[in-house]
């Protein structure tokens, strides 16, 4: 196992063995809030997770689910460790002599787990923990896909996630795809702000179907953004500008790439111009929005060599400052 792989397993176990009063109890005060929230996944954890015992010295005798996947508190409650005799903080390793299993005989739990554990093999090995499966290594992704909850997909997944994004410009579009733009309105809602007037001054209240594009400002600027992609329409309401994006600029052929990056661009491009308006009272023409956009959207293209041998797309290229290479 290598030293990562070794730190990984550690960590599985190390969160499957914490302190009972820490991982289990309901008093979590003292520990971080990262930590709770990986505490919280314990019993999502816990049933991807195998015990397997071998020689009891690491596993709890009565804590850990070793017994067919339970514990022996889960299966026989508090009373057997009195009758059993042995410290809470027993180890498997107390019931095991010589090889066997011997657990003593004090009452009719304790003889049926005599019985219970007589298929469970003893061995001098280490106790061990596995994910899913017995004698397969711990995989980090294969731990996150189990215990992840998936959500249903949605239609603009390849317009924020396609593979030649720029990274600030996806996250800012998938927020506010997700909703998550603190626009106006909802400040105002919240009582932050005192006026939800769009920050375009045009007078209007500053949502999110106005930022994009609704607002003459924004308008104007995803107009021209269009324009030097070649495309002439009319400006849509917000989710029908996304599913025109996701119907109409779907694989990897240039012009629909330019127009991904240019719609991407386009809207962090407005939404940075929005906060610099309102945190830095600073105002940018919408000519120089524009220019932002395209620099950003031709910096790309030029950086992907592939795209360069496009003569057919020779107009893009020059409307949107792309060296022309050889022809296809
Ligand atoms: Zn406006």
């Amino acid at each position: 196992m290598t030293k990562r792989k070794k730190e990984r397993h550690r960590c599985i176990i190390h969160l499957c063995k914490k302190k009972r009063n820490e991982t289990e109890g309901e008093s979590h005060g003292h520990l971080s809030w990262s930590w709770r929230q990986i505490l919280l996944l314990r019993p999502l954890a816990k049933e991807h997770l195998i015990y397997k015992c071998g020689n009891g010295e690491k596993f709890s005798l009565w804590f850990d689910p070793w017994l067919h996947g339970d514990s022996v508190l889960a299966l026989y409650g508090h009373r057997v460790i009195l009758e059993a005799g042995l410290s809470k903080h027993a180890r498997v390793k107390e019931v095991i002599w010589e090889g066997e299993w011997c657990w003593p005989q004090a009452s009719c739990d304790l003889v049926d787990l005599q019985q219970r554990v007589r298929n469970i093999p003893v061995s001098t090995a280490p106790d061990s923990i596995h994910w899913d499966k017995v004698g397969e290594a711990f995989s980090t992704t294969r731990a996150f896909h189990g215990i992840r909850q998936r959500s249903s997909s949605v239609d603009w997944h390849d317009i924020v996630w396609h593979s030649k994004r720029i990274p600030k410009h996806a996250f800012s579009l998938w927020l506010a795809l997700r909703g998550a733009h603190r626009t106006k309105n909802k400040l105002l809602a919240f009582g932050v702000v005192h006026s939800a007037e769009c920050a375009f001054l045009c007078g209007e209240t500053e949502t999110l179907q106005h930022l994009f594009f609704q607002c003459p400002f924004s308008a104007m600027v995803w107009r021209e953004v269009l324009l030097m992609c070649n495309i002439v329409r009319p400006i849509l309401l917000w989710v029908d500008e996304v599913l025109w994006m996701s119907t109409h600029a779907r694989g990897s052929a240039f012009h629909h790439t330019v127009r991904i990056l240019a719609f991407v661009a386009t809207t962090y491009h407005l939404w940075i111009e929005r906060n610099r308006r309102c945190f830095k009272n600073l105002f940018l023409p919408h000519q120089e929005i524009i220019r932002l956009v395209r620099q950003d959207v031709s910096g790309k293209l030029a950086s992907g060599n592939s795209y360069l041998r496009c003569e057919r797309y020779h107009s893009l290229c020059v409307n949107w400052g792309v060296p022309l290479g050889e022809d296809i």
